[in-house]
């Protein structure tokens, strides 16, 4: 194999054998960063520089010829660029998991997030067999049965399209029997509204996650 060197990196070149793609955690992406408290300032420069700290933090690499980068001292050809972070004053959803995330929270309960269909129901155990090592299918099939609940299922219903006999002892997996709302989504807004009002809460229509 012919020794191909490029100036980024003198470690040897080598076939790739196998690439494993994942989401960095807040812990991982913190560690990488090289804005060490996070970009705090919305400006972008400071007398005529790059603001250490704004949006152009110049350990992130060069905006221009005559500089070097604070990180690696490269000049603007031999820099890469590094990635800083900011954090965010109250936790938000992922835009590229809203989806899902709607999804789980129309499957378990507003309250007290269990499950809104009895785990020992005999058709998530079905869904449970049939969909072993594929947590797509899995999940849609979960969110199908879920979706239409709303109210927590407390030990006391039987699921109705049950065949088997009821258990003497009414096993419950202790769902806490309350409403349940609707989640809706405008943009990036998630609202939870009810149609039937929970006796012992105070909420009237609207959860609103920015209150
Ligand atoms: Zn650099
Ligand atoms: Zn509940």
């Amino acid at each position: 194999m012919s020794a191909i060197n490029t100036s980024d990196s003198k470690a040897t070149v080598r076939p790739v054998k196998r690439i494993q793609f994942g989401i960095l955690s807040p812990e991982e992406i913190k560690r990488m960063s090289v804005t060490v408290d996070g970009i705090k300032y919305p400006e972008t420069y400071e007398g005529g520089r790059p603001k250490l700290g704004g949006l152009m933090d110049p350990r992130q690499g060069v905006v221009d010829r005559a500089s070097r980068c604070q990180t690696c001292a490269g000049n603007m050809t031999e820099c890469p660029g590094h990635f800083g972070h900011i954090d965010l004053a109250k936790p938000v959803f992922h835009p590229g998991f809203l989806v899902k995330s709607i999804k789980v929270l129309r499957c378990v309960c507003f309250y007290c997030s269990k499950l809104l269909v009895n785990p020992t129901n005999p058709k998530i155990k079905d869904i449970v067999m049939k969909s072993k090592g594929q947590p797509r299918k899995r999940m849609a099939h979960v969110y199908d049965l879920c979706k239409g609940k709303n109210i927590c299922e407390g030990g006391d219903e039987m699921d109705i399209g049950s065949e088997q006999a009821p258990n003497p002892e009414k096993k419950s997996h202790g769902g806490c029997g309350r409403y349940q709302p609707k989640i809706r989504r405008v943009g990036l807004e998630l609202t939870a509204e009810w149609k039937h009002v929970n006796e012992d809460t105070q909420e009237k229509k609207v959860f609103d996650d920015k209150s």
